[in-house]
């Protein structure tokens, strides 16, 4: 991995490279607390730096040369193995004050990078995919197990609570994101984290959620219907079924991310809810949950899938005062199309 980066210090006219992100310092270290490090990766070295509360921790796990010292040591140590070099700084982590910090400890030149460690990430190894296919099944599972708690009278906060005690004692090591219940009217906010309403009869409840696995994460989402809901919502739910269904068949090797958006968006557009449509398809998951590729009608017209990506195909219709409706799976971009790693049951109106 870490001649992977080094590979691409010349079209960065860089040689050396300053991390920060820490999904990045955790996929090129292995170290599990990466927020509490930072890493320095050169033409020919590379330190992982942290203090001393991870003494043992950076021992069992890091596998580039780890140093422990306080914040105000590091500089000390980096600024002989930078001297008179570029360094690149990932430009879209970095604030300011970290941005002159920097330029004032090391001394040298700054450049600005991007993009520069996501993209060999968006790419899985059988071990990642490993990781993300069981933090998947997990989920699936936690779901089966509170959809009989969906009824009325149940409050959005409990089935959320519900939910994440399941994928824990399943052995998730937590919720991947704050999981989203949003009932009846509430589902038209697609990002509507569980609240204390009660769900009512006749109401579309959706419920997007993932576990966080070895620093992993797995993202699905699904809506169910309490009882018997108006034909409004059923048109509403059929029409996101079949913009999912349209998005999962386009997904495959060298596939453009901008066309199968639009291939979702269209259809949805053409059964009169385009407006109510306002995000991207979908996104890639890894140490992120969302992270490159995106599925997008903002993706360049020459990003396009690849065999190891593991992407969501998540269509949503929100329409103020009614509802909302969202499907989503996770799957891996595999030779012959995709497969997906989430698995829970879609017909459940
Ligand atoms: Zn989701
Ligand atoms: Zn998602």
């Amino acid at each position: 991995m870490l001649e992977s980066i080094r590979a691409r210090f010349a079209e960065f006219e860089i040689h050396a490279l300053w991390v920060a992100k820490p999904a990045n310092i955790r996929y090129l270290t292995g170290f599990t607390s990466p927020s509490d490090a930072k890493l320095l990766v050169t033409e020919s070295a590379a330190v992982l730096y942290t203090d001393a509360r991870y003494t043992v921790q950076a021992q069992n796990e890091c596998r580039v040369p780890h140093v422990i010292a306080r914040w105000e040591e590091v500089f000390a140590h980096v600024k002989p193995l930078v001297s008179g070099k570029n360094v690149g700084f990932e430009a879209d982590a970095v604030m300011y004050s970290d941005f002159h910090e920097l330029l004032q400890g090391l001394a040298v030149s700054l450049r600005p990078v991007t993009d520069i460690v996501e993209p060999l990430r968006a790419i899985k190894t059988p071990i990642e995919i490993q990781k993300m296919r069981h933090a998947a099944q997990i989920a699936d599972v936690a779901l089966e197990q509170i959809l009989p708690l969906i009824v009325p009278g149940a409050s959005e906060r409990d089935i959320a609570l519900e939910l994440e005690f399941q994928m824990r004692r399943l052995g998730a090591d937590g919720a991947a994101f704050e999981i989203i219940v949003a009932s009846g009217e509430r589902g038209a906010m697609p990002h509507g984290t569980a609240s204390h309403k009660l769900i009512q009869d006749g109401e579309l409840v959706t419920i997007d959620w993932g576990a966080f696995l070895d620093g992993y994460h797995s993202d699905c989402t699904r809506t169910v219907a309490v009882g018997q809901v108006s034909d409004h919502l059923l048109e509403i739910y059929r029409t996101v079924l079949e913009a999912h269904r349209l998005g999962m068949a386009a997904v495959k090797p060298d596939a453009k991310c901008f066309d199968i958006d639009a291939i979702s968006r269209d259809f949805i557009h053409g059964a009169g809810y385009g407006e109510f449509f306002g995000h991207s398809l979908g996104h890639g998951v890894g140490l992120n949950v969302h992270e490159a590729p995106r599925l997008s009608f903002r993706a360049s017209g020459d990003e396009r899938l690849e065999v190891g990506n593991v992407v969501t195909v998540e269509p949503g219709i929100y329409v103020p005062g009614i509802g909302g409706v969202r499907i989503e799976d996770m799957v891996l971009v595999t030779l012959g199309g995709c497969e997906s790693l989430t698995h829970a049951p879609k017909q459940i109106l």
